[in-house]
């Protein structure tokens, strides 16, 4: 059963007119390793620290700025949003259909609260937390083509002809912003659609941006803005000592219009000399050790990187499902073909490169935690493979392959074919990303024994639910596995409202 909203009655948390403060038990645990009767041993010691969470109530207005505003994903997103705050149904072969926010962690999934008269109780996963309602965020933003958003949806393909017709009204409208563009970091095949640029020097540009994001915030009159990149995957910047590997030489390195500084970091760092969350739906390394020092330093939210929306969700699911059953994956390989632009994009050997990277890495922390089954340095063959189809459109293949060892020198092998059109998967994920970067921006914490509330780390390791080469402090472990990740995230906006973890023990019941 669905309850709709709810309110936690607990002497650990108090609700006031502009917050909700909670006292929290983080149990975790201390290992030693020490010599006790002459050998070496671990001890486990559980451990209980005290948190305290400020979450403020008021939720803001919010704006919500796209890099690549009119690509596939940004003109999906756009017609998404305007077709459930509109309230607009449409009819497909199928029959009537109304718009709805499938596949958002936050609008369309629900948390296990408890049990009422033996029936199980869910909230939504909105519900846990005060939390902006999609259908009242005010889009815009940048893309170095000039379409508006009512072509840019035809252009795209993907959502339905009669929907696209009640949408058109809406969107035509809407015009982005000219973009910083450099065809050294994306595909020589981009260049046709390049007509809506900003000139300038590099610096000029970022002061360009920066006026950008200050006249959209007065003019939509929104309390708070967020940008997120959804434009084209761009090649890798070199990390250069001396270039970007400080926050000082990177500001130098700009002031010298340095060739290698690419866009998404000029973007990156106009948003944080202007205060404004920013998260990166792309695999390329926009945050180079210099922007990730100056928003630490401005104390400016930043996330990443590249959505985690299709094939490499999947691979986060059942690998961690294999290795956890004490299976052993051996080889993964991977095949994706898709026909839209950001298939063209990738068909570079570069900017492909940037997406092989990110999708490579994914299983590391599943290997890692079973040396029952891999030994040291030892990893599963993994492979990926990314080719432009036209025909197929935003309608993405993917086809993984999954070789096992099992019991006794048995093999297993498993083989996946998923179609869906990428847009479609991406847009609700992006919806997520700006919804929750907003709220982590209006919670504070205080550990035991701390006199000041603090912000959480700016770098936003609670998203990486949604990213599939999560961006995380220095020094913290990555973890990819899925479940995990939701269980993150949903466990700490829980102890935003003094319930602990759900442990799935069911002790009433055993
Ligand atoms: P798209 O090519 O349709 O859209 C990208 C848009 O960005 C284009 O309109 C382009 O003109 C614009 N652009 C390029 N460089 C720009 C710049 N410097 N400034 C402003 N605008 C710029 O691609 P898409 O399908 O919308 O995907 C967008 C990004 O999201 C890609 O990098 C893709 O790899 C990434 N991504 C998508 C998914 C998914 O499921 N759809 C998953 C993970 C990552």
């Amino acid at each position: 059963m669905l309850v709709e909203n709810f309110r936690v009655e607990s002497e650990n948390v108090n609700y006031t007119e502009e917050e909700i403060i909670s006292t929290y038990q983080y149990q975790t645990t201390e290992l030693i390793h020490e010599v006790r009767n002459g050998k070496y041993e671990w001890v486990v010691r559980p451990k209980s620290v005290t948190y305290e969470f400020k979450t403020e109530r008021k939720v803001p207005k919010l704006g919500v700025m796209l890099v690549g505003w009119g690509g596939n994903n940004g003109a999906t997103l756009t017609g998404g949003i305007i077709a459930n705050r509109e309230g607009i149904s449409w009819v497909t072969k199928d029959g009537v259909q109304r718009a709805n926010y499938f596949g958002s962690l936050t609008q369309a999934s629900t948390c296990h609260i408890g049990a009422y008269s033996g029936e199980e109780i869910y909230v939504p996963f909105k519900s846990l937390l005060p939390l902006v309602d999609p259908n009242d965020v005010i889009l815009g933003g940048w893309d170095i083509s000039s379409m508006n958003l009512a072509d840019a949806m035809a252009r795209a393909r993907v959502l339905d002809i009669d929907l696209q017709k009640q949408l058109r009204p809406y969107m035509q409208d809407m015009v982005p912003l000219p973009g910083v563009y450099d065809p050294d970091f994306i595909a020589a095949n981009q260049g046709a659609r390049a007509d809506n640029c900003i000139k300038g020097t590099k610096l000029e540009q970022l002061e360009q941006l920066r006026k950008d994001i200050r006249a959209f915030k007065a003019s939509t009159k929104v309390d708070k803005v967020v940008v997120l990149w959804t434009a084209n995957t761009e090649r890798y910047s070199k990390v250069i000592v001396g270039l970007n590997d400080t926050k000082e030489n990177l500001f130098a390195s700009l002031e010298k219009d340095e060739s290698e500084i690419s866009p998404s970091t000029i973007y990156a760092l106009a948003c944080i000399y202007e205060k404004v969350p920013f998260i990166n739906g792309s695999p390329q390394n926009t945050f180079v050790p210099g922007v990730l020092e100056f928003a630490v330093e401005q104390n400016v939210l930043i996330g990443g990187d590249d959505f985690k929306s299709g094939q490499t969700k999947m691979k986060s699911v059942l690998v961690d499902f294999l290795v956890g059953a004490g299976i052993k994956p051996t080889s993964i390989v991977s095949y994706n073909h898709l026909g839209n632009n950001d298939g063209m994009n990738l068909s570079s050997p570069q900017t492909f490169r940037s997406k092989e990277i990110s999708k490579s890495n994914v299983v590391d922390d599943m290997v890692s935690s079973n040396s029952i089954l891999y030994g040291p340095g030892e990893h599963p063959d993994h492979v990926v493979v990314i080719k432009y189809v036209p025909y197929v459109g935003d309608s993405k293949r993917a086809m993984d392959e999954y070789t096992s060892e099992i019991f006794m020198g048995g093999k297993n092998t498993i083989v996946m074919h998923n179609t869906c059109e990428d847009s479609l998967l991406a847009a609700p994920l992006i919806l997520d990303l700006v919804l929750l970067a907003e709220l982590f921006t209006r919670i504070t914490l205080r550990e035991d024994g701390k006199d000041k509330f603090r912000s959480f780390h700016p770098v936003a390791s609670l998203l990486s639910y949604l990213t599939k080469a999560p961006l995380v402090p220095d020094g913290t472990p990555v973890v990819n596995a899925l479940a995990k990740q939701r269980a993150m995230l949903e466990n700490v906006m829980r102890a935003c409202i003094g319930l602990n973890p759900e442990n799935n023990m069911m002790l009433e019941y055993k």
